[in-house]
């Protein structure tokens, strides 16, 4: 449990049990961080723990942000803490791959609830405690998929470009009133993503994901987030080109390439 009285500054990191996540938590914790951590299921009090181990105090708080109660119970944990936050970092987010025909509608419509409305949700309650206080950071977990079309992962695709658009314009709003706002753009990353969006048989899930390590792209993040920029892209090199690239190249060859990434048995190996 977080104890009230310390003056070390406190960070809110949510999809911290596993990838990204828990790569920006262990930034937070190896900078001096206390840490509020959250995802759905039990491992979270495992991330918790390792955490720990790092000399940060830590409160695991196992909530599904995929419910309207799951975020109010976050934030009533955050508020049972008694102390201001430093920062939030706005990360939970799942995505669904396949033919948009065929794909599970309950899946795409819980993708939605978490990756664009808990998003909002928790950012009002986050930012209405930072704006009185005039303090705060807030990094919201975008994509490199947030400047493309996302042809087999359209609704994914198409969550992330609210989170850049909405991140890009919080920022807007909150310049000049001592909060920041940033968004983190991983390109495809080793972590659980793909597998948990039925994407193994892709380009994507077997081969672009290994170019960019959670751990580097969330140092990059933590970085420009304390440096208080608007975007980070990360983290290779090749996925940085591909970012700067984008914002030149006609938006119906952006899809193209992508559904050569994500298209259904567009991966190397076929046995998977
Ligand atoms: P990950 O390892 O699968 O992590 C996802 C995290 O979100 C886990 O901690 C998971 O916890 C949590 N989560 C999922 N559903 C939740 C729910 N209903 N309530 C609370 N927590 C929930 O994948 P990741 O790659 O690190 O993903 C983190 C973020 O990066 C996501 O927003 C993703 O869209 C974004 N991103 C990923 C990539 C990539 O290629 N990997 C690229 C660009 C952006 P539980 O297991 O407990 O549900």
């Amino acid at each position: 449990m977080v104890t009230p009285h310390t003056d070390r500054p406190l960070a809110l990191v949510t999809g911290a049990s596993s990838g990204i996540g828990y790569e920006l938590a262990k930034q937070f914790a190896q900078h001096g961080y206390d840490l509020l951590i959250a995802a759905e299921d039990a491992a979270i009090e495992q991330a918790g723990r390792d955490l720990a181990q790092l000399g940060t105090r830590v409160e695991a708080a196992r909530v599904d942000l995929a419910t309207y109660e799951g975020v109010e119970q976050l934030y009533g944990t955050l508020a049972s803490l008694g102390r201001p936050l430093d920062v939030a970092a706005i990360n939970a987010g799942v995505g669904v791959g396949g033919d948009f025909t065929e794909t599970d509608l309950a899946a795409e419509l819980n993708l939605l609830q978490l990756n664009v409305v808990s998003t909002v949700h928790l950012a009002k309650r986050v930012v209405k405690d930072m704006a009185p206080r005039g303090q705060g950071r807030i990094l919201f977990t975008a994509s490199i998929a947030s400047v493309m079309p996302g042809p087999y992962e359209a609704v994914y695709g198409a969550s992330k470009a609210f989170v850049l658009s909405f991140s890009a314009s919080l920022r807007a709003e909150l310049k000049g009133k001592g909060i920041t706002v940033t968004a983190l753009m991983p390109g495809p990353t080793n972590t659980n993503f793909f597998h948990r969006a039925g994407m193994d048989d892709t380009y994507a899930g077997q081969v672009a994901k290994r170019f960019n390590d959670p751990a580097d792209v969330a140092r990059q993040g933590f970085e420009a987030l304390m440096a208080g920029r608007d975007r980070v892209v990360s983290s290779s090199l090749g996925t940085k080109i591909q970012g700067a690239v984008a914002r030149f190249v006609p938006e119906a060859l952006k899809a193209e390439l992508h559904r050569r990434l994500s298209a259904p048995g567009s991966g190397p190996m076929k046995h998977n």
